[in-house]
């Protein structure tokens, strides 16, 4: 069987754009979207100045991380190495945009599923090479099989050095460049602005890029950091960011898995990387007779991509948090033998709970391009992507919540025997504990699939995810609580739960944006966005005071002015973490998607 890839040779490419055309035509792609285009970089002072192409496109990686979290199998991989996408399957969630680093896929506005380049496999299927390598007037493009040692791909990849994008995310992509700049590569090296040279940035990147340039600008002024190149006009200068050191450990553990163990190319060729490209951090802007030109590394042109998960996404993730933290909470209570709990109250917590996970499921399908097709989760579901493993767990929790609140209500009505309720309540409540935790940790671990985010593949999410159900589930109890009345005890619990969950809540928010250092630069970017830069109100005023600050300070105030009032207090405490909390959330979802792939 063919193991499919690219090979494009850039000193070969002059940047017509017919590898792109010819593509459009031949898969019909709409206006506005591409699945191939040719990305124009520029560096130098004039009048010593280049223009550098970078032919960029999905690179049919031997380790798709789109493939693994998509939820119905709508993007697989061929025996052949294609990875492949069905229109037909695709429910329109995004989380495959979000798990390329390589900004791949889109949206097609027509159909609403997602689509990107699929090495022509129709062609490919009867004997003929994709539209683009037939179409480029000097054989930039060349495809074939790399496990073939006699194709023309297998004798360049094997004779000359060549690179790929991104190594150091483990994808294994199969798509290799000669001789292509690492200002090209890099999607972060260019100078950031808010215009290109023959368009504006018209996507919500442009945030980002704006404050970027901002930012740089800033640290070569503040560094004065003229590098000795300056005319000292103190123009802004943006050096080449090279992709730092974790590249060579998990670039080569990429690689081991494709040519055995080494940081090669198949046939033994070495990849360059940064490093080897001598275009680190380390490296001066370039001059010219002592003259350093605004935007040394700017791109002229490029293919712009919106970002896929807007409101609905934190939204989701709040009133996830309340409906199965309620559930959580009020099980660990039965469990722990407050035996205080009466019918009523576990019953109205239990409806609320149940309220706000529908309200999440309302969300998830509301926010999916393909809303009619959710039930492709049920039929087709793809288990290891944790928004089918997600989809599940919700549906289980909602399942035995739901069964546990008709036992509760029964009671509360006296339609069922009280000792039958207090037999099979403790079962309920083990049955609840594990599935509620795992609908309240799940999106952690989808967090983790989306492999374009680097700032969300941190190891403490899972339990911060977990600590922040059980402030909002805590704290929803609270505000029910203070209309149906609650037992000394179960007060006492919930109030201490509460503002213990905040505390932890607090020091987790700020040792994972303080205390660790980021998985890459594109990781640091995004949590610089939200502590110092665009996000910086909603993070310290709503993640950081209201989320945290001032529950703290209405629950010091309820112990101080006495039980009359603690309840409600907790009650105004609750309500402001959890619209911090919502707050939080918006900006941690959303500066990560503001950091552009390619
Ligand atoms: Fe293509 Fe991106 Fe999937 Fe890799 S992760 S196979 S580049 S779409």
């Amino acid at each position: 069987m063919a193991n499919y890839g690219f090979l494009i040779d850039q000193r070969k490419c002059i940047g017509c754009h017919a590898c792109s055309v010819a593509c459009k035509s031949e898969n019909q792609v709409p206006l506005g979207v591409s699945r191939t285009w040719v990305k124009y970089v520029e560096t130098g002072a004039f009048p010593d100045t280049r223009r550098h192409f970078q032919v960029t496109r999905c690179n049919h990686c031997a380790n798709p991380p789109c493939v693994r979290i998509c939820p119905v199998t709508a993007m697989y991989q061929r025996h052949d190495g294609i990875v492949e996408f069905d229109k037909d399957r695709c429910i329109g969630c995004k989380a495959c945009l979000q798990a390329c680093p390589y900004d791949a896929i889109y949206i097609d506005p027509e159909s609403h599923t997602a689509a990107k380049c699929h090495y022509c496999s129709h062609r490919t299927d009867i004997g003929l090479e994709p539209a683009c390598v037939i179409v480029c007037p000097t054989h930039a493009i060349v495809s074939g099989d790399l496990d073939n040692p006699h194709s023309e791909i297998s004798r360049l990849v094997a004779r000359e050095p060549v690179s790929v994008r991104k190594p150091e995310q483990g994808t294994a992509p199969k798509l290799f460049y000669i001789d292509a700049d690492e200002v090209t590569l890099t999607p972060t090296a260019p100078a950031m602005r808010p215009t290109f040279m023959w368009a504006d940035v018209a996507t919500d990147q442009a945030h980002a890029i704006v404050e970027d340039f901002d930012l740089f600008a800033l640290t070569a002024r503040v560094n004065g950091h003229s590098n000795g190149h300056s005319n000292g006009a103190s123009a802004p200068v943006r050096e080449p960011v090279a992709v730092g050191a974790s590249v060579e450990a998990r670039g080569g553990e990429a690689y081991g898995a494709y040519a055995g163990g080494g940081r090669t190319a198949p046939g033994g060729t070495p990849i360059r990387t940064p490093q080897t490209q001598g275009m680190g951090v380390g490296s001066g802007p370039i001059t010219t007779g002592g003259r350093v030109a605004e935007g040394m590394i700017q791109t002229a042109y490029t293919a712009q991509h919106k970002i896929p998960w807007h409101w609905p996404v934190p939204t989701y993730v709040t009133t996830k948090d309340i409906g199965a933290g309620m559930g959580m909470v009020l099980a660990a209570a039965v469990i722990l033998g407050l035996g205080t709990i009466s019918s009523t109250l576990a019953a109205i917590a239990l409806f609320v709970s149940l309220v706000f996970t529908g309200i999440t499921t309302a969300l998830l399908v509301y926010d999916l391009d393909k809303p009619a097709r959710f039930g492709y989760i049920v039929r087709h579901p793809q288990w290891r992507s944790w928004l089918a493993r997600g989809a599940f767990l919700l549906m289980g929790f909602s399942l035995v919540a739901g069964l546990w609140f008709l036992l509760e209500a029964g009671t509360a009505f006296g339609w069922i025997d009280a000792g039958l309720t207090s037999t099979l309540r403790p079962w309920f409540a083990w049955l609840t504990v594990p599935l509620a935790l795992g609908a309240a940790s799940y999106t952690a671990f989808l967090f983790a699939q989306a492999e374009g985010r680097d700032l969300w593949q941190s190891p403490l999410l899972p339990f911060h995810m977990s600590l922040q159900a059980v402030m909002a589930g805590t704290g929803a109890l609270l505000v029910v609580g203070v209309f149906t009345g609650l037992s000394d005890a179960v007060a006492t619990f919930l109030l201490w739960t509460f503002g213990v969950s905040v505390v932890l809540g607090l020091l987790v928010t700020l040792f994972g944006e303080f205390g660790v250092a980021h998985a890459s630069e594109v990781a640091a970017r995004a949590a610089h966005s939200i502590s110092h830069g665009r996000f910086r109100g909603l993070f310290w005023w709503g993640g950081i005071v209201l989320g945290h600050v001032v529950p703290l300070a209405l629950l010091a105030l309820g112990m101080f002015v006495g039980s009359a009032w603690l309840l409600i207090l907790g009650a105004l405490a609750a309500f402001a973490a959890v619209v911090g909390l919502l707050l939080f959330e918006y900006a941690y979802i959303t500066a990560p998607q503001e950091i552009p792939n390619s």
